[in-house]
């Protein structure tokens, strides 16, 4: 078998405007098979080059392939999830581990993440918005009406919030199951990613979906996005366009592990499939059914998932309008 070198550098580009102003992180490939962004960073630092585009306020730090190894795999992670239990790691064991204690520094610098993403089935775009102001012990925020306001101007009408309260019930069933997890996949940390480690660090962060891995309009999504990031900022002089309206928004209500190789699908589940309360979603391996607790939605499901992580989410229509 072929030795695969592992990556050593992450690239990071920063344009430093001669006028005071907010610092804005943009990242791409935070899984390596997610490369919209990557492609929308790209085109976007050959515009500035060019002189298309000026950056005359605040900071702007790109960086087009947070994970090099996944990235260079053409896949999700390299060793593991760099999107989960995201924080400096006093010591570092596989390469996400380092990933982290380069990124973790580089996010604390920043006020802003746009995080982008793109997704396993086909379906439309989406953000991910984090917590509404609260001082709880599980994700303190004080800056959701700044957030709100950056997830209005990006593009999408889906929104999606809930992540870190599912994140909890989900690693609460973990630890109930008695299996023999990772500790890393039974830490109360697990749902941490890149937003909401900006959030836990005095910032805001948005995780952008921009489409399916391979939809060609995906890294458009995301270019869009990262241009009236720009504009709503005021790092560089661009048209802001309105902030869209109507939002179709969604709470994760819980996150549910394959267990197994022979959990199945009932069917080829797409993202934000609507579900009748008590109708069937899947069954595990030995026949147990999974039914949907109460009228939803089957959110991100993954029919490829590794047992012992993430299999699909369960949603319902949220209580806040963004
Ligand atoms: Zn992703």
């Amino acid at each position: 078998m072929d030795q695969i070198l592992k990556p050593t550098s992450m690239r990071v580009q920063q344009f430093a405007g001669l006028a005071p102003g907010p610092r804005l992180v943009v990242l791409g490939a935070v899984h390596g098979n997610e490369v919209c962004g990557t492609k929308a960073i790209s085109r976007l630092i050959d515009e500035i080059e060019g002189g298309k585009i000026n950056v005359e306020r605040g900071t702007l730090t790109l960086v087009p392939v947070v994970n090099p190894l996944a990235y260079q795999k053409k896949q999700r992670q390299g060793d593991r999830n760099l999107n989960r239990n995201l924080g400096i790691k006093l010591h570092p064991q596989d390469f996400e581990d380092h990933v982290a204690n380069v990124l973790c520094p580089l996010l604390a610098a920043h006020d802003v993440l746009l995080d982008l993403h793109s997704f396993h089935t086909a379906g439309k775009p989406f953000a991910m918005l984090g917590p509404v102001n609260n001082a709880d012990e599980l994700e303190p925020f004080k800056l959701a009406r700044e957030e709100a306001q950056l997830v209005a101007h990006l593009g999408p009408r889906r929104v999606v919030d809930g992540w870190m309260e599912a994140y909890t019930r989900g690693v609460k069933r973990r630890r109930d199951s008695g299996h023999p997890f990772a500790p890393a996949l039974l830490d109360s940390r697990y749902g941490i990613g890149t937003s909401e480690f900006m959030r836990a660090h005095g910032g805001y962060g948005v995780t952008l979906e921009c489409g399916q891995h391979e939809d060609p309009d995906a890294p458009k999504v995301a270019y869009h996005a990262i241009l009236q990031t720009l504009a709503l900022l005021q790092l560089a002089r661009i048209p802001l366009a309105p902030p869209r309206k109507q939002f179709e928004q969604l709470t994760l209500m819980d996150v549910i592990d394959r267990d197994h190789a022979d959990d199945t699908f009932a069917r080829q589940w797409k993202s934000f499939d609507p579900i009748s309360a008590g109708a069937e979603i899947g069954r595990r391996f030995d026949g147990r059914l999974i039914t949907a607790p109460s009228n939803g939605f089957i959110v991100f499901p993954n029919p490829k998932a590794l047992p012992g992580n993430e299999w699909f989410y369960f949603a319902q229509t949220s209580m806040r309008n963004i």
